[in-house]
């Protein structure tokens, strides 16, 4: 399943909403050199400031973390209580930042999720129409559209979405979108089109307070569930690119960088595996796929990691967020404006 995204990220030849197309292949290319370059900066001090001797002194046990074997690392974590799950990066990065936060307290320096971090997470995972190759000029259709909310105090998955949308350009699913995605004709004739849809959406966000009483962030699986998905359904919906989605957490850039492996091992069945975690459900069904990139959200915030928005939507262009970025929420969810 991943390996498509993974493709389209690096030479997406399928895209044929051209405008759209050219700008996302540029910023692509942008971001992916953004990340190779990009240090662990998935917890700096709020200054940016690393001058403290607190760092010295993290340094200096991460050194003493990285000579350690692979039993070494698992008695220590299981002595400390801490998850004993995952190859040998992902224990040594639990360590670390379980030291890191632990002097991080003590000095009270910043650092760490603070009072100021997300309440929420809300992951969302859209499936569309497709077909087997997607051949080139093909307009995908948003067909489900879920969310799974992570609360980031309780570290627990906390309520979900999902509706099933009906596609109006072809509203036929081929039998390979069916096979691929477990959703039948029969699912997408009983649902109601996108801009129905969203709205509902729009009001679960504002009926559990998002982006009003509560900080929230949105994150997905790659860029495409907003830049390529939504973004084409807009255009097809002749709505305007709703606001709450203009920023997100990509979790493979923030898996990359915080577990420090590059980008081939950032698919979503490979993170799994490398935490020690199993795929549960039914892979393409996109309920079930939000859980799971919940699940590992979950065990990155466990690992502390303080996941940040990473990527947004600028007149239809993909960008990188820099992680010197100021630390917003999503702004509250509204129905957009038809584009007419
Ligand atoms: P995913 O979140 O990986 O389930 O993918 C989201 C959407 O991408 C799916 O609903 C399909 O429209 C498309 N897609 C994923 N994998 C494939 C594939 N192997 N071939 C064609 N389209 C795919
Ligand atoms: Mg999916």
């Amino acid at each position: 399943m991943d390996e498509h995204k993974e493709n389209i990220y690096s030479h997406d030849v399928r895209l044929e909403m051209s405008d759209t197309r050219l700008a996302i292949e540029k910023s692509c290319s942008r971001l992916n050199a953004d990340e190779d370059s990009s240090p662990d900066t998935s917890s700096p001090p709020a200054n940016g400031d690393y001058s403290h001797p607190v760092y010295k002194e993290i340094a200096l046990a991460n050194g003493h973390i990285n000579r350690m074997s692979k039993d070494e690392l698992r008695k220590k974590l299981a002595d400390l209580k801490l998850d004993t799950r995952g190859v040998k990066d992902v224990m040594k990065k639990r360590l670390k930042s379980h030291y890191k936060k632990q002097k991080l307290m003590q000095t009270a320096a910043e650092g760490g999720p603070t009072d100021t971090y997300y309440d929420y997470i809300c992951v969302v995972d859209f499936e569309a129409t497709c077909e087997e190759d997607n051949p080139a000029g093909f307009l995908h259709e948003i067909i489900e559209f879920p969310m799974v909310l992570i609360n980031t105090r309780t570290l627990e998955i906390v309520d979900s979405f999902q509706e099933y949308v009906k596609p109006e350009l072809n509203p036929q699913l081929s039998d390979f979108c069916v096979k691929l995605t477990g959703i039948t004709q029969k699912m997408v004739d009983e649902a109601e089109p996108f801009p129905s849809v969203l709205e509902k959406a729009v009001a679960w966000l504002q009926e559990r307070e998002l982006g009003t009483k509560y900080k929230y962030a949105i994150l997905t699986d790659g860029a495409w569930d907003m830049s390529k998905f939504l973004n084409i359904q807009c255009r097809l919906s002749r709505i305007r690119y709703p606001q709450f989605a203009k920023k997100w957490i990509n979790i493979r850039k923030s898996y990359g960088n915080f577990y420090k492996v590059p980008r081939t091992q950032t698919k979503l069945s490979t993170m799994l595996d490398k935490l020690g975690l199993k795929y549960e459900g039914r892979p393409h069904s996109g309920l079930d796929d939000s859980r799971n990139i919940a699940r590992i959200a979950l065990r990155m915030l466990q690992d502390g990691c303080q996941l940040r928005v990473n990527e947004r939507m600028h007149a239809g262009q993909l960008l990188s967020v820099p992680s010197s970025a100021p630390e917003e929420g999503a702004p509250p969810p509204h129905n957009p404006r038809s584009r007419d």
